[in-house]
């Protein structure tokens, strides 16, 4: 499918590996210039190679924390009129929301909340200028179906989606629109991390985790990453300037709600 934003530039946050590194790669699929991002320099240069010999598209490696002002500055040096930003980090940590003091909520909500805000904030006027912008945010299913042990991440990125909702409204005249995708499970390291942490847990092998949260899926399996980024890209393409505000649940099947 030609998306139709061949030589576009899109910053693509925390895209080193995982989910933003498939986005990263339909994107330049498709001709777009990205600025991918992460915070280890080796794998964020193997991955700009990757990319580049993939796609032939222009790659611009950009080392550093982007739930940093620093962070963010850098990135939007390297880029600073991008048509197109894909909001990314890492998650937090699972736990017990008795065991989370203020520190910890406000590294959450950094991350995970406010500095997708920050980066829309930076952009989102250049966009609307230049009549053209896609913004896409990497939320999470537990956005619509909260997980209790991810009450960090409930609470961050519910906050993120609310913002997004308004804000998306009075953009989409000037063709900039902000959506949200929310991935269910996909295979990568995240999610090895939560199969690990699981069968720690519940005593039992990796291997049995991961199969019986396979089994749980409706689809039988995890999402892989490149069913992830095209779906953005779709979200990118010139064409999907009607679509804005929506949270795009990817799961397998896994919610069971009809809306
Ligand atoms: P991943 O495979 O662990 O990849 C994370 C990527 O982000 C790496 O490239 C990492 O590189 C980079 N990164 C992390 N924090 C960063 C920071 N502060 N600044 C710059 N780069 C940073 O994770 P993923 O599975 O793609 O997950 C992406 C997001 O989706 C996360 O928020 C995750 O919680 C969410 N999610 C994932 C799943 C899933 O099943 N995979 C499900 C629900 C939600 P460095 O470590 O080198 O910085």
């Amino acid at each position: 499918m030609d998306l139709g934003i061949k030589g576009r530039k899109a910053i693509i946050c925390a895209s080193s590996k995982g989910l933003g590194k498939a986005c990263a790669m339909t994107l330049a699929r498709d001709g777009v210039h990205v600025f991918i991002n992460g915070r280890n320099t080796e794998t964020l240069e193997a991955t700009a190679k990757e990319i580049r010999d993939a796609t032939g598209s222009e790659v611009t490696a950009v080392a550093c924390d982007v739930t940093t002002n620093e962070g963010r500055e850098k990135l939007l040096a390297a880029c600073p009129e991008p048509d197109i930003l894909i909001n990314n980090a890492a998650g937090p940590p699972t736990g017990n929301f008795r065991d989370w003091d203020r520190d910890t909520w406000i590294k959450a909500l950094d991350s995970n909340m406010l500095t997708p805000i920050e980066l829309i904030k930076a952009v989102v006027d250049g966009m609307i200028e230049r009549k053209f912008g896609r913004i896409v945010n990497i939320t999470s299913g537990a956005v619509k179906a909260p997980i209790n042990v991810l009450g960090l991440s409930n609470g961050a990125r519910a906050g993120l989606t609310g913002f997004v909702a308004g804000v998306a409204r009075t953009t989409v005249k000037d063709n900039v629109t902000l959506n949200n995708i929310l991935p269910g499970p996909f295979e990568t390291d995240r999610i090895a991390e939560v199969i690990a942490g699981e069968a720690k847990a519940r005593g039992i092998s990796e291997g049995d985790a991961r199969v019986g949260r396979m089994a749980a899926n409706p689809s039988g399996r995890f999402g892989r990453p490149e069913e992830f980024g095209d779906a953005c890209g779709w979200l990118c393409s010139a064409n999907a300037g009607f679509v804005t505000g929506q949270n795009i649940l990817l799961d397998g099947g896994a919610f069971p709600g009809v809306i």
